[in-house]
Protein backbone atom coordinates (compact mmCIF):
# COMPACT_ATOMS: atom_id res chain seq x y z
CA UNK A 1 0.00 0.00 0.00
CA UNK A 2 2.79 2.48 1.10
CA UNK A 3 4.92 1.43 -2.22
CA UNK A 4 1.59 2.34 -4.36
CA UNK A 5 1.22 5.50 -3.00
CA UNK A 6 4.82 6.28 -3.26
CA UNK A 7 4.46 5.41 -6.62
CA UNK A 8 1.66 7.56 -7.50
CA UNK A 9 3.40 10.56 -5.72
CA UNK A 10 6.68 10.19 -8.09
CA UNK A 11 4.09 9.96 -11.30
CA UNK A 12 2.35 12.79 -9.75
CA UNK A 13 5.34 14.62 -9.75
CA UNK A 14 6.90 13.83 -12.66
CA UNK A 15 3.51 15.09 -14.56
CA UNK A 16 4.06 18.27 -12.72
CA UNK A 17 7.35 18.33 -14.04
CA UNK A 18 6.63 17.76 -17.69
CA UNK A 19 3.89 19.92 -17.82
CA UNK A 20 5.82 22.65 -16.32
CA UNK A 21 8.24 22.26 -19.32
CA UNK A 22 5.56 22.08 -22.05
CA UNK A 23 4.21 25.45 -20.78
CA UNK A 24 5.92 28.30 -22.68
CA UNK A 25 7.73 30.87 -20.18
CA UNK A 26 5.24 32.49 -18.52
CA UNK A 27 6.17 36.32 -16.94
CA UNK A 28 3.50 38.06 -14.84
CA UNK A 29 3.24 41.55 -15.78
CA UNK A 30 1.59 45.25 -14.17
CA UNK A 31 -0.05 47.55 -16.23
CA UNK A 32 0.25 51.09 -14.10
CA UNK A 33 -2.67 53.42 -14.78
CA UNK A 34 -5.07 55.58 -13.56
CA UNK A 35 -3.58 59.27 -14.86
CA UNK A 36 -3.04 60.81 -17.82
CA UNK A 37 -3.35 63.55 -20.31
CA UNK A 38 -4.37 60.23 -23.01
CA UNK A 39 -7.34 58.32 -23.03
CA UNK A 40 -5.93 55.78 -20.19
CA UNK A 41 -9.37 54.02 -20.13
CA UNK A 42 -9.17 53.23 -23.51
CA UNK A 43 -5.54 52.16 -23.98
CA UNK A 44 -4.74 49.81 -20.82
CA UNK A 45 -7.47 46.86 -21.78
CA UNK A 46 -5.92 47.22 -24.88
CA UNK A 47 -2.28 46.90 -23.84
CA UNK A 48 -3.50 44.06 -21.80
CA UNK A 49 -5.15 42.27 -24.48
CA UNK A 50 -1.92 42.62 -26.32
CA UNK A 51 0.60 41.55 -23.78
CA UNK A 52 -2.19 38.42 -22.52
CA UNK A 53 -2.40 36.89 -26.53
CA UNK A 54 1.39 36.67 -26.94
CA UNK A 55 0.54 33.66 -24.68
CA UNK A 56 3.31 34.98 -22.36
CA UNK A 57 1.90 36.72 -20.03
CA UNK A 58 -0.60 37.16 -17.33
CA UNK A 59 -1.51 40.85 -16.71
CA UNK A 60 -3.05 43.24 -14.07
CA UNK A 61 -3.82 46.45 -14.20
CA UNK A 62 -3.44 49.10 -11.44
CA UNK A 63 -5.41 52.09 -11.42
CA UNK A 64 -4.09 54.84 -9.13
CA UNK A 65 -6.20 57.36 -7.55
CA UNK A 66 -7.43 60.49 -9.87
CA UNK A 67 -5.65 63.34 -9.95
CA UNK A 68 -5.14 65.24 -6.60
CA UNK A 69 -6.16 62.10 -5.21
CA UNK A 70 -4.51 60.42 -1.84
CA UNK A 71 -1.55 58.69 -3.71
CA UNK A 72 -0.60 56.70 -0.13
CA UNK A 73 -3.35 54.14 -1.35
CA UNK A 74 -1.09 53.29 -4.55
CA UNK A 75 1.27 50.77 -3.20
CA UNK A 76 1.70 48.10 -6.03
CA UNK A 77 4.02 45.13 -5.41
CA UNK A 78 5.99 45.58 -7.79
CA UNK A 79 8.33 42.73 -6.79
CA UNK A 80 6.05 40.44 -7.61
CA UNK A 81 5.96 40.76 -11.32
CA UNK A 82 8.31 40.11 -14.23
CA UNK A 83 7.49 43.54 -16.12
CA UNK A 84 5.68 46.81 -14.84
CA UNK A 85 4.22 48.43 -18.35
CA UNK A 86 3.70 52.49 -17.62
CA UNK A 87 0.36 54.00 -18.84
CA UNK A 88 0.75 56.98 -16.89
CA UNK A 89 1.52 60.41 -17.06
CA UNK A 90 0.56 62.20 -13.48
CA UNK A 91 0.70 63.06 -10.03
CA UNK A 92 3.99 62.00 -8.08
CA UNK A 93 4.04 58.65 -6.49
CA UNK A 94 5.05 58.44 -2.60
CA UNK A 95 8.81 58.01 -1.58
CA UNK A 96 7.97 53.97 -0.56
CA UNK A 97 6.27 53.47 -4.00
CA UNK A 98 9.19 55.34 -5.81
CA UNK A 99 11.67 53.49 -3.59
CA UNK A 100 9.83 50.16 -4.38
CA UNK A 101 9.89 50.58 -8.38
CA UNK A 102 13.65 52.01 -8.17
CA UNK A 103 14.49 48.78 -6.41
CA UNK A 104 11.93 46.16 -8.74
CA UNK A 105 14.13 47.85 -11.79
CA UNK A 106 17.19 47.81 -10.48
CA UNK A 107 16.82 43.85 -9.15
CA UNK A 108 16.33 42.98 -12.84
CA UNK A 109 12.66 43.61 -13.03
CA UNK A 110 11.28 44.65 -16.85
CA UNK A 111 9.60 47.95 -18.15
CA UNK A 112 8.10 49.49 -21.17
CA UNK A 113 7.94 53.02 -21.21
CA UNK A 114 4.63 53.33 -23.58
CA UNK A 115 4.05 56.65 -25.26
CA UNK A 116 3.01 59.26 -22.98
CA UNK A 117 4.68 57.99 -19.40
CA UNK A 118 7.66 59.43 -21.04
CA UNK A 119 6.03 62.94 -20.23
CA UNK A 120 5.69 61.70 -16.55
CA UNK A 121 7.95 62.71 -13.38
CA UNK A 122 10.37 65.44 -14.99
CA UNK A 123 11.55 65.91 -11.57
CA UNK A 124 12.47 62.56 -10.66
CA UNK A 125 16.21 61.82 -11.16
CA UNK A 126 16.28 58.51 -11.47
CA UNK A 127 13.29 57.50 -13.47
CA UNK A 128 14.39 60.26 -16.24
CA UNK A 129 17.27 58.01 -16.34
CA UNK A 130 14.67 54.81 -16.19
CA UNK A 131 13.27 56.05 -19.48
CA UNK A 132 16.47 57.43 -21.08
CA UNK A 133 14.78 60.17 -22.80
CA UNK A 134 11.69 62.47 -21.66
CA UNK A 135 9.61 65.61 -23.05
CA UNK A 136 7.26 68.47 -21.52
CA UNK A 137 6.94 68.98 -18.25
CA UNK A 138 9.58 71.89 -18.09
CA UNK A 139 12.12 69.99 -19.68
CA UNK A 140 14.98 71.71 -21.03
CA UNK A 141 18.83 71.49 -21.22
CA UNK A 142 18.78 70.76 -17.67
CA UNK A 143 16.95 67.71 -17.91
CA UNK A 144 19.71 66.35 -20.74
CA UNK A 145 20.96 66.65 -24.10
CA UNK A 146 19.43 65.86 -27.34
CA UNK A 147 19.78 62.31 -28.54
CA UNK A 148 18.97 61.60 -32.63
CA UNK A 149 20.37 60.56 -36.04
CA UNK A 150 22.12 62.80 -38.34
CA UNK A 151 22.10 60.57 -41.70
CA UNK A 152 23.89 57.76 -40.30
CA UNK A 153 25.47 58.98 -37.46
CA UNK A 154 23.68 59.20 -33.93
CA UNK A 155 24.45 62.68 -31.93
CA UNK A 156 24.33 61.96 -28.23
CA UNK A 157 25.92 65.37 -26.86
CA UNK A 158 24.23 67.97 -28.21
CA UNK A 159 22.91 70.32 -25.13
CA UNK A 160 22.14 72.96 -26.92
CA UNK A 161 19.59 75.07 -25.08
CA UNK A 162 15.59 74.42 -25.44
CA UNK A 163 12.47 72.81 -25.07
CA UNK A 164 12.39 68.97 -24.58
CA UNK A 165 9.20 67.52 -26.00
CA UNK A 166 7.00 68.48 -29.14
CA UNK A 167 5.19 66.75 -32.10
CA UNK A 168 3.80 68.25 -35.36
CA UNK A 169 0.43 67.08 -36.29
CA UNK A 170 -0.79 63.64 -36.74
CA UNK A 171 -0.11 62.07 -39.36
CA UNK A 172 1.51 58.39 -41.19
CA UNK A 173 5.19 58.37 -40.91
CA UNK A 174 8.25 56.47 -41.83
CA UNK A 175 10.37 54.53 -39.27
CA UNK A 176 13.74 53.32 -40.42
CA UNK A 177 14.71 50.23 -38.34
CA UNK A 178 18.47 51.31 -36.83
CA UNK A 179 19.33 47.58 -34.80
CA UNK A 180 19.28 44.72 -37.10
CA UNK A 181 20.86 42.87 -34.15
CA UNK A 182 18.70 43.52 -31.59
CA UNK A 183 16.45 40.77 -30.40
CA UNK A 184 13.21 43.23 -30.49
CA UNK A 185 14.18 44.26 -34.43
CA UNK A 186 15.89 41.34 -35.48
CA UNK A 187 14.00 40.54 -38.42
CA UNK A 188 11.87 43.70 -39.40
CA UNK A 189 12.32 45.50 -42.57
CA UNK A 190 14.26 48.27 -43.09
CA UNK A 191 11.40 50.92 -43.35
CA UNK A 192 8.10 50.62 -42.25
CA UNK A 193 5.14 52.52 -42.22
CA UNK A 194 3.78 53.61 -39.30
CA UNK A 195 -0.31 54.74 -38.81
CA UNK A 196 -1.72 58.26 -37.87
CA UNK A 197 0.60 59.07 -34.73
CA UNK A 198 2.28 61.41 -32.60
CA UNK A 199 5.92 61.73 -33.86
CA UNK A 200 7.65 62.53 -30.38
CA UNK A 201 10.40 64.81 -30.92
CA UNK A 202 13.60 66.98 -29.43
CA UNK A 203 13.08 64.68 -26.25
CA UNK A 204 15.81 64.94 -24.00
CA UNK A 205 17.21 63.38 -20.90
CA UNK A 206 20.02 61.36 -19.41
CA UNK A 207 19.95 58.75 -21.99
CA UNK A 208 22.73 56.61 -20.49
CA UNK A 209 22.91 53.19 -21.41
CA UNK A 210 20.51 53.79 -23.92
CA UNK A 211 20.75 51.95 -27.31
CA UNK A 212 17.90 53.21 -30.29
CA UNK A 213 16.59 50.85 -32.23
CA UNK A 214 14.53 52.55 -34.59
CA UNK A 215 14.26 56.19 -35.83
CA UNK A 216 12.02 58.41 -37.66
CA UNK A 217 12.09 61.88 -39.83
CA UNK A 218 10.85 64.38 -38.22
CA UNK A 219 10.76 68.11 -39.71
CA UNK A 220 9.74 69.80 -36.63
CA UNK A 221 11.92 72.46 -35.98
CA UNK A 222 14.92 72.35 -33.55
CA UNK A 223 15.78 75.08 -30.64
CA UNK A 224 16.37 78.52 -32.34
CA UNK A 225 15.12 78.13 -35.86
CA UNK A 226 12.05 80.15 -36.45
CA UNK A 227 8.32 78.87 -37.02
CA UNK A 228 7.23 77.82 -40.11
CA UNK A 229 10.14 77.18 -41.84
CA UNK A 230 9.81 73.46 -42.09
CA UNK A 231 8.13 73.57 -45.33
CA UNK A 232 10.12 72.98 -48.45
CA UNK A 233 12.47 69.83 -49.42
CA UNK A 234 15.57 72.13 -48.01
CA UNK A 235 14.31 73.44 -44.77
CA UNK A 236 12.63 70.09 -43.77
CA UNK A 237 16.84 68.29 -44.65
CA UNK A 238 18.08 71.52 -42.54
CA UNK A 239 16.00 71.59 -39.77
CA UNK A 240 14.58 68.12 -39.47
CA UNK A 241 16.47 65.27 -37.63
CA UNK A 242 15.87 61.13 -37.35
CA UNK A 243 14.54 61.21 -34.04
CA UNK A 244 14.45 57.96 -31.84
CA UNK A 245 11.12 56.14 -31.67
CA UNK A 246 11.92 53.04 -30.37
CA UNK A 247 15.02 52.46 -27.64
CA UNK A 248 16.25 50.28 -25.01
CA UNK A 249 17.62 51.49 -21.86
CA UNK A 250 19.26 49.20 -18.70
CA UNK A 251 18.92 50.35 -15.27
CA UNK A 252 20.97 48.39 -12.75
CA UNK A 253 19.64 44.66 -13.77
CA UNK A 254 16.62 46.12 -14.84
CA UNK A 255 15.79 46.34 -18.63
CA UNK A 256 13.42 48.67 -20.15
CA UNK A 257 11.73 49.02 -23.71
CA UNK A 258 10.58 52.76 -24.40
CA UNK A 259 7.95 53.00 -27.16
CA UNK A 260 7.13 56.86 -28.08
CA UNK A 261 4.29 55.53 -30.47
CA UNK A 262 0.59 54.49 -29.64
CA UNK A 263 -1.47 57.52 -28.97
CA UNK A 264 -4.55 56.59 -27.70
CA UNK A 265 -7.77 57.42 -29.47
CA UNK A 266 -11.85 56.14 -27.78
CA UNK A 267 -11.17 52.41 -28.83
CA UNK A 268 -7.83 52.94 -29.38
CA UNK A 269 -7.66 54.47 -32.98
CA UNK A 270 -5.25 54.16 -35.89
CA UNK A 271 -1.56 54.57 -33.65
CA UNK A 272 -2.82 51.68 -31.67
CA UNK A 273 -4.31 49.19 -34.59
CA UNK A 274 -1.24 49.78 -36.22
CA UNK A 275 0.72 46.21 -36.78
CA UNK A 276 4.26 47.73 -36.16
CA UNK A 277 3.11 49.17 -33.20
CA UNK A 278 1.57 46.28 -31.89
CA UNK A 279 4.35 43.98 -32.57
CA UNK A 280 7.17 46.14 -31.65
CA UNK A 281 5.26 46.59 -27.93
CA UNK A 282 4.93 42.46 -28.03
CA UNK A 283 8.61 41.79 -28.45
CA UNK A 284 9.81 44.87 -26.65
CA UNK A 285 7.44 43.71 -23.34
CA UNK A 286 9.06 40.12 -23.72
CA UNK A 287 12.64 40.71 -23.93
CA UNK A 288 12.20 43.67 -20.99
CA UNK A 289 10.60 40.64 -19.23
CA UNK A 290 13.37 38.04 -19.69
CA UNK A 291 16.09 39.26 -22.43
CA UNK A 292 14.75 37.01 -25.15
CA UNK A 293 12.31 37.80 -27.78
CA UNK A 294 10.57 34.18 -29.24
CA UNK A 295 8.09 35.60 -30.76
CA UNK A 296 7.99 35.69 -34.61
CA UNK A 297 7.59 38.29 -36.82
CA UNK A 298 4.20 38.08 -38.25
CA UNK A 299 3.15 38.01 -41.77
CA UNK A 300 1.22 41.16 -42.08
CA UNK A 301 4.01 43.29 -40.57
CA UNK A 302 3.39 46.68 -42.61
CA UNK A 303 6.62 47.76 -45.01
CA UNK A 304 7.42 50.72 -46.82
CA UNK A 305 4.64 50.10 -49.11
CA UNK A 306 1.97 51.12 -46.18
CA UNK A 307 1.06 50.84 -43.15
CA UNK A 308 -1.10 47.55 -41.76
CA UNK A 309 -3.88 48.01 -39.56
CA UNK A 310 -5.64 45.63 -36.66
CA UNK A 311 -9.29 46.88 -36.02
CA UNK A 312 -9.52 43.87 -33.09
CA UNK A 313 -5.67 44.09 -32.19
CA UNK A 314 -5.69 40.02 -33.00
CA UNK A 315 -3.24 39.06 -35.71
CA UNK A 316 -5.44 37.10 -38.17
CA UNK A 317 -5.83 32.86 -37.80
CA UNK A 318 -6.89 31.03 -40.55
CA UNK A 319 -10.16 30.64 -39.55
CA UNK A 320 -10.82 34.40 -40.01
CA UNK A 321 -9.42 34.05 -43.23
CA UNK A 322 -11.51 31.59 -44.68
CA UNK A 323 -14.00 32.84 -43.50
CA UNK A 324 -13.64 36.32 -45.06
CA UNK A 325 -12.26 35.36 -47.84
CA UNK A 326 -14.70 34.91 -49.84
CA UNK A 327 -15.89 38.73 -49.72
CA UNK A 328 -12.74 39.24 -51.55
CA UNK A 329 -12.60 42.87 -53.16
CA UNK A 330 -9.77 43.83 -55.18
CA UNK A 331 -10.07 47.42 -54.09
CA UNK A 332 -10.00 46.55 -50.74
CA UNK A 333 -7.82 44.45 -48.14
CA UNK A 334 -5.81 41.77 -49.51
CA UNK A 335 -4.95 40.69 -45.93
CA UNK A 336 -6.79 37.25 -46.13
CA UNK A 337 -5.00 36.14 -49.27
CA UNK A 338 -1.58 37.50 -48.18
CA UNK A 339 -2.47 35.02 -45.14
CA UNK A 340 -3.96 32.56 -47.21
CA UNK A 341 -0.09 32.58 -48.88
CA UNK A 342 1.78 32.83 -45.96
CA UNK A 343 0.37 29.77 -44.65
CA UNK A 344 0.78 28.04 -47.83
CA UNK A 345 4.38 28.83 -47.67
CA UNK A 346 4.41 27.07 -44.00
CA UNK A 347 3.04 24.21 -44.62
CA UNK A 348 4.38 23.36 -47.83
CA UNK A 349 5.66 19.49 -47.63
CA UNK A 350 2.84 18.35 -44.72
CA UNK A 351 0.71 16.76 -47.56
CA UNK A 352 -2.21 16.38 -44.92
CA UNK A 353 -2.49 19.92 -43.99
CA UNK A 354 -2.01 21.25 -47.79
CA UNK A 355 -5.08 18.92 -48.63
CA UNK A 356 -7.13 20.01 -45.22
CA UNK A 357 -6.48 23.56 -46.67
CA UNK A 358 -7.68 22.12 -50.28
CA UNK A 359 -10.55 21.18 -48.98
CA UNK A 360 -11.20 24.13 -47.32
CA UNK A 361 -10.34 26.48 -50.44
CA UNK A 362 -12.52 24.24 -52.57
CA UNK A 363 -15.62 25.37 -50.28
CA UNK A 364 -15.11 28.96 -51.23
CA UNK A 365 -15.15 28.22 -54.65
CA UNK A 366 -18.03 26.43 -54.91
CA UNK A 367 -20.23 28.82 -52.52
CA UNK A 368 -22.64 31.23 -54.41
CA UNK A 369 -21.54 33.97 -51.80
CA UNK A 370 -17.82 34.12 -53.01
CA UNK A 371 -16.87 36.70 -55.07
CA UNK A 372 -15.50 36.49 -58.44
CA UNK A 373 -12.21 37.65 -57.65
CA UNK A 374 -12.06 35.72 -54.78
CA UNK A 375 -12.98 32.33 -56.83
CA UNK A 376 -9.87 33.57 -59.18
CA UNK A 377 -7.64 34.21 -57.07
CA UNK A 378 -8.19 30.48 -55.27
CA UNK A 379 -8.21 29.20 -58.92
CA UNK A 380 -4.89 30.47 -59.31
CA UNK A 381 -3.66 28.98 -55.57
CA UNK A 382 -5.39 25.46 -56.39
CA UNK A 383 -3.45 24.99 -60.24
CA UNK A 384 0.03 25.35 -57.50
CA UNK A 385 -1.31 23.57 -54.28
CA UNK A 386 -4.26 21.51 -55.57
CA UNK A 387 -4.85 17.81 -55.99
CA UNK A 388 -7.18 15.58 -57.76
CA UNK A 389 -9.63 15.84 -54.95
CA UNK A 390 -10.37 19.94 -56.89
CA UNK A 391 -10.69 18.79 -60.50
CA UNK A 392 -14.66 17.53 -60.45
CA UNK A 393 -15.04 21.46 -58.66
CA UNK A 394 -12.74 23.18 -61.30
CA UNK A 395 -14.52 21.55 -63.96
CA UNK A 396 -17.79 22.33 -63.00
CA UNK A 397 -16.27 26.11 -63.05
CA UNK A 398 -15.28 25.77 -66.91
CA UNK A 399 -19.00 26.91 -68.24
CA UNK A 400 -18.83 29.92 -66.41
CA UNK A 401 -17.97 32.76 -68.45
CA UNK A 402 -16.37 34.90 -65.86
CA UNK A 403 -14.17 32.00 -64.14
CA UNK A 404 -13.45 29.65 -67.81
CA UNK A 405 -10.17 30.94 -68.34
CA UNK A 406 -8.80 30.38 -64.61
CA UNK A 407 -9.99 27.50 -64.59
CA UNK A 408 -8.96 26.05 -67.53
CA UNK A 409 -5.46 26.79 -66.54
CA UNK A 410 -5.49 25.63 -63.45
CA UNK A 411 -6.70 22.36 -65.26
CA UNK A 412 -3.88 22.19 -67.45
CA UNK A 413 -1.62 22.33 -64.15
CA UNK A 414 -3.36 20.05 -62.23
CA UNK A 415 -3.66 17.49 -64.97
CA UNK A 416 -0.63 17.61 -67.26
CA UNK A 417 -1.66 16.23 -70.68
CA UNK A 418 0.59 12.94 -70.83
ZN1 LIG B 1 -0.19 61.36 -27.47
Amino acid sequence: MKKQYLFLLLVAGLLTFFSACNNEAHYKALIVTGQNNHNWQASNPILKQLLDQTGLFTTDIIITPVKGGNMTTFDPKFSKYDLVVLDYNGDTWTEKTKTAFLKFVRNGGGVVVYHAADNSFPEWEEYNKIIGLGGWGNRNEKSGPYVYYRGNDIVRDDTSKGIGGTHGARSEFMIKTRNFEHPITKGLPANWLHGNDELYSLLRGPAENMEILATAFSATRGPGQTPGNTSGQANRRRNGRDEPILMTITYGKGRIFHTVLGHADEGGGPAMECVGFIVTFQRGAEWAASGKVTQEIPFDFPSAAGAVFRPDFKEITLEDAMANIGSYDIAKSTKNFTFLRNYIRKISGDEQALLNLEKRMVTVLISNEATVDAKKLLLRELSWIGSDYSVPAIKDLVSNAELKDEAEFALVRLQPIK
